[in-house]
């Protein structure tokens, strides 16, 4: 494990730094990587290349500096950066095309706070207590003595709202209320940022999660949950990929459920898993299927069609459940 003055020493050094944030970007991994380039920016006064794998939820249009996010595929190939950061990047393989900006970079950081993070980087700032990478963005400011602008704080604060779920999963802690508190003194406003995160959906997203929740199976006295989603489904309703975001939480609602699992189909007829329980540690399930995560949320992809998927994720967590 490294210190904030390790990553201070790294950035002061270098002339031109990559941030990498994980492919299928969620709400953490987003506000996380555009927290950092504006800390870097601001602070360090360096050139900051900020990418992204896959596709940015319309949901985080608010954010500051969005519109500074560029493809991954659009960077020369051979371009070698002095530092390359990984922000909420649980394992290597996550960063798909910018794997390679990564291993060239003369010096590359990992930030992250998942539990499965084997510590990838030359510099490793991996906190898995934290509820979210922009906790462990928080801890590295408060160290280095670097004020919260309020730009820096609504990114940090929607890090931090999403990851734990609007401050409802175990991750939630005196340290993330705190946190909060000293974000909202910065000018942040809990209630707008909720909205924009949580009540800005588009309609067909609704309806899309509707009709996946009501095609849900249940097994095991209602122990296990899981929905399935094909390509077919996707079209039929013009759906995004990020409309899959919070079914398996929906899930889990329900009473009766430990476990609940999304399968989603991808584009080369792989499955996509999204795990969420109660109890039972996922993060040992994805891991056993080359993914992983936190104990409670947790994901992989399974390169075999849905339906083997499914088989195979059954018969492993029927020996976890009884
Ligand atoms: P989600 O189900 O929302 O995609 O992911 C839940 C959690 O598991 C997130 O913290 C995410 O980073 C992690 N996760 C999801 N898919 C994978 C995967 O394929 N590999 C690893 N290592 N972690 C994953
Ligand atoms: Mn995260």
């Amino acid at each position: 494990m490294n210190s904030a003055t390790d990553f201070k020493t790294a950035i002061a050094e270098a002339e031109n730094i990559i941030v990498i944030p994980h492919v299928n970007p969620d709400g953490d991994t987003i506000s996380s990587a555009l927290a950092l380039t504006l800390i870097i920016e601001k602070y360090f006064k360096k050139n900051v290349t900020l990418a992204f794998i896959g596709k940015i939820p319309d949901v985080y249009g608010y954010l500051p500096n969005i519109n500074k996010f560029i493809n991954v595929n659009d960077i020369g190939k051979n371009q070698v950066f002095d530092v390359a950061i990984a922000v909420d990047v649980a394992s290597k393989d996550r960063m798909n095309g910018a794997a390679v900006f990564f291993d060239k970079a003369k010096i590359n950081v990992n930030i992250d706070h998942h539990r499965t993070n084997n510590n990838y980087g030359k510099i490793n700032i991996v906190s898995p207590k934290d509820c979210s990478a922009g906790q462990v963005i928080f801890d590295i400011m408060e160290e280095l003595e670097l004020p919260l602008t309020e730009e820096i704080a609504i990114c940090l604060y929607t890090s931090i709202l999403t990851d734990t779920g609007g401050f409802k999963y175990e991750n939630t802690s005196i340290k993330t209320l705190e946190t909060a508190a000293k974000l909202v003194a910065q000018g942040v406003n809990p209630c707008e940022l909720y909205r924009a995160c949580y009540e800005s959906k588009p309609q067909k997203m609704v309806q899309f999660q509707a009709f996946a929740i009501t095609n849900a199976h249940f097994l095991k006295d209602g122990k296990i949950a899981y929905t399935l989603i094909t390509n077919e489904n996707m079209k039929q309703f013009d759906a995004l990929d990020e409309y899959t975001e919070g079914i398996s939480e929906a899930l889990r609602q329900i009473k009766t459920v430990e476990v609940s699992m999304v399968l989603k189909e991808t584009n080369d007829n792989y499955t996509k898993v999204s795990l969420r329980s109660k109890n039972v540690d996922v993060s040992k399930v994805a891991s056993n299927f080359n993914g992983g995560g936190h104990r409670f949320a947790a994901g992989c992809t399974i390169k075999k069609p849905v339906d083997v998927a499914l088989n195979k994720l059954l018969e492993y967590l029927t020996e976890e459940i009884k």
